[in-house]
């Protein structure tokens, strides 16, 4: 099962290594921790990051992917260094090199 581009649908989009990859390190997330999100969102340091899986070749937008659902979603807006998965609701991370530079 390829993970589909977010944007047009199309399975090249998705780089599939770097998707297996996130999805595996992203699978050892404490089983706790989402019992205790209240408790852990205290601390953004021990939040996770969305993954930068993929690059539309149809619109030259990144496709993330959410470290608590796996599911591959659009670029979100960036909350100055987190963001929202559209699909789980949870709050994760944004890793430096994809927020937004703000002037
Ligand atoms: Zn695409
Ligand atoms: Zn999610």
């Amino acid at each position: 099962m390829a993970p589909r581009c977010p944007y047009c649908g199309s399975e090249s989009c998705v780089n599939e290594a770097a998707y297996r990859l996130f999805v595996r390190a992203t699978r050892k997330l404490p089983a706790a921790w989402f019992g205790e999100r209240d408790e852990v969102d205290e601390d953004p340091m021990i939040r996770p990051s969305f993954g930068d899986v993929g690059y539309c070749e149809k619109t030259g937008k990144h496709v993330w992917a959410c470290p608590f659902c796996h599911a591959v979603i659009p670029e979100q807006e960036v909350d100055s260094y987190k963001a929202r998965c559209p699909e789980c609701g949870a709050e994760a991370n944004v890793a430096p090199s994809r927020r937004k530079i703000v002037c």
